[in-house]
This record gives structure tokens, C-alpha cells and sequence, in this order.
């Protein structure tokens, strides 16, 4: 499956819905439909990329450096100053669910740890 086939690939055309708090070239950020916290925004890149662990060492890195500068510009956004978590989860063990990378920004709350 491409990354273009999941939900997140779906989402990004604009056919099916969400609220989406920030776009760019490269980025789009939407609050998660099912929130874990009072403010729980996905941050994903344009570019199909399946998971972390398959982002290419050379060819990704300015991508990667601009999703956690997307993330630290929409948490500003959002009015996260008392702090926020950010969360990736990779694959299977991660509890990775959709197969398209994602940055979970989780704010408007105390964070515990550890995680669950
Ligand atoms: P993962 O478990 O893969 O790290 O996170 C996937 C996240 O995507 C979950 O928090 C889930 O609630 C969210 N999600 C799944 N489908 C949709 C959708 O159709 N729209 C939105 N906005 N979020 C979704």
C-alpha cells in the first residue's frame, strides 16, 4: 500500500474532511478525530513517507527538521505556552495505526509519564 492510499493520503486531496489548523508546501497539520487530550493535532508531510524508521537519512533530513519546526509553529498556534508533548509512533510495537508519518502534538493538559 502507498502512502497515498491511507486516510492521512485522503486528506491531504481534500477528499474526505478535517480540521486543518496549518498548511504549507510541505506540511499540513488537522486536529485527530478521536483527541487524547484537549488539543491533540497530527502533523504530516505531504510527502509519502510510511513510518520513521523508512525516512532516508540523506534525502529526508530537511523534511524531518521542518515537520518539528511545523510543530513548534502550530503549537504556537494553537496557544500551547505552558508546553505540550509530541509523539511518534513507529510501526507495529509503536502502535502505529496509519501508515503515513505523523508528529502528534498533545497539549491543554498535564502530561504523565510514562506513556501508556
Ligand atoms: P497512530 O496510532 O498511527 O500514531 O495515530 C493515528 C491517529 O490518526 C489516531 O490518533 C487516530 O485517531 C487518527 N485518525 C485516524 N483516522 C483519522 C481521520 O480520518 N481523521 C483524523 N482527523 N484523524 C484520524
Amino acid at each position: 500500500m502507498t502512502t497515498q492510499d491511507t486516510i492521512f493520503g485522503k486528506i491531504i486531496r481534500r477528499e474526505i474532511p478535517a480540521d486543518i489548523v496549518y498548511e504549507d508546501d510541505l506540511a499540513i497539520a488537522f486536529r485527530d478525530v478521536n483527541p487524547q487530550a484537549p488539543i491533540h493535532v497530527l502533523v504530516i508531510p505531504k510527502q509519502p513517507i510510511p513510518r520513521l524508521s523508512e525516512a532516508d537519512e540523506e534525502g529526508d533530513q530537511a523534511l524531518l527538521g521542518h515537520l518539528l519546526l511545523t510543530v513548534k509553529h502550530v503549537a504556537a498556534l494553537l496557544g500551547l505556552q505552558k508546553g505540550y508533548r509530541v509523539v511518534i509512533n513507529n510501526g507495529n510495537d509503536g502502535g502505529q495505526t496509519v501508515s503515513h508519518l505523523h508528529l502528534h502534538i498533545l497539549g491543554g493538559r498535564f502530561m504523565t509519564w510514562p506513556p501508556g
